[in-house]
């Protein structure tokens, strides 16, 4: 028997990543043992990370990428305690639990930064993001999140952008579920530093993530102060221009599936494989309305890959007991992430299809009935 006979149980993930992925990314992954200081490695990695550049149409004279084993956290983590000069702040436009998570990144760093929190429910107020960088020219560095995970908005990184360069800052923004999904341009979009990792829209395995930003910028942090080791940008990013490696063990087999899954990528292409996400959010909103689900964020402003639904004006309702009866069904439902008002998400990342949901609405349907 071959490995591309081996029949792998197909699940359909509607949970905000790791994503359903094809069989032959899977497969991918089975391969001889390799040593990852040997040259064939590094020059896949080398590969690789052209090939991430791509996607977001960086020049690669201007920006790099730079890979870390971790999981998508870990940009975070990176890019707030390394772009940061000595004596200056992040401004952090937080309309969610990302980038809340970002401001705790903050926290525990002891980075100066200003939390501008706003209604999760929202799109920021980008007079007040001004206001704030005209009040405080000490401002060296702005953060959002593109997408909002948490509640399925998608908030406005080119404006945002616009306002950071106007004031001299930097832009980052995390487009950890964006990226390879909703179309990014670093130039039109005014993206200094952008993250993902590969289980999310590359639709890999979970255990690489990576950064991608203006070189300049990264060596000029060379300087900055040093607040980790493991999770430094400057570090990382100097070990692969001299060695063509990671500093420390990179994630082998996540690296075949991920270079496997860039092909797929570039085959379906980046209009077909956005217009293919946004088919499935549009049969996920129909199957909702048909049966009676509202939505907790207005159509308007969502990304088109999350929907946070609320639950239902049921007594019997038990999220608990409809997750398990979908996922018994191979369909795998998610919580939400609104600490006020209590919802589950459905999400179209991943390698699945309209049809996909056709199949998945009438078994929430019995879900449902069945309580
Ligand atoms: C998934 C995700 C992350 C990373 O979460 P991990 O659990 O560390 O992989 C970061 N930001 C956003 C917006 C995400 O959706």
């Amino acid at each position: 028997m071959e490995l591309k006979d081996i029949k792998i149980k197909r699940n359909v993930l509607l949970n905000p990543g790791p994503a359903t992925t094809t069989d032959t990314v899977k497969l991918a992954q089975v391969v001889p043992d390799i040593c990852p200081r040997e040259k064939e490695f590094a020059g896949l990695m080398h590969g690789l990370r052209g090939d991430l550049l791509k996607i977001v149409h960086a020049d690669p004279k201007e920006y790099t990428s730079v890979l870390f084993t971790g999981s998508g956290t870990i940009n975070i983590d990176i890019c707030l305690n390394s772009l940061l000069p000595e004596g200056k702040k992040a401004l952090i436009v937080n309309n969610g639990a990302y980038s809340t998570r970002a401001v705790e990144v903050c926290q525990y760093y002891g980075l100066p930064h200003i939390d501008l929190r706003s209604s999760v429910f929202e799109l920021p107020d980008l007079a007040l993001v001004e206001r704030t960088l005209q009040e405080n020219p000490d401002i060296a560095l702005v953060y959002t999140t593109h997408h909002e995970t948490g509640t399925g908005i998608l908030n406005p990184i080119r404006e945002i952008g616009a306002l950071a360069h106007k004031y001299g800052a930097i832009s980052v923004f995390d487009t950890t579920s964006s990226l390879a999904m909703i179309p990014i341009d670093v130039q039109r979009d005014n993206v200094d530093f952008c993250m993902a990792s590969a289980q999310k829209g590359i639709m890999a395995m979970s255990g690489l993530s990576f950064i991608i930003g203006r070189t300049d910028v990264i060596v000029r942090s060379k300087d900055y102060p040093k607040r980790s080791y493991y999770c430094n940008l400057f570090l990382q990013y100097d070990y692969f221009e001299k060695t063509g490696e990671m500093h420390f063990t990179p994630p082998v087999q996540t690296i075949y599936a991920t270079i496997q899954a860039l092909k797929e990528y570039f085959a379906e292409g980046e209009d077909a494989k956005w217009a293919r996400h946004l088919r499935v959010n549009k049969a996920l909103h129909e199957g909702l309305a048909a049966l009676g689900l509202k939505e907790a964020i207005d159509p308007a402003i969502q990304s088109g890959l999350v929907i946070s639904v609320l639950y239902p004006d049921m007594e019997k309702w038990n999220f608990e007991r409809v997750h398990d009866y979908c996922y018994e069904r191979g369909f795998t439902i998610y919580p939400g992430k609104i600490s006020t008002t209590n919802t589950f998400r459905l999400c179209s990342l991943g390698a699945i299809d309209e049809e996909d949901i056709h199949r998945f609405i009438p078994v929430l349907r019995e879900a449902i009935e069945a309580l």
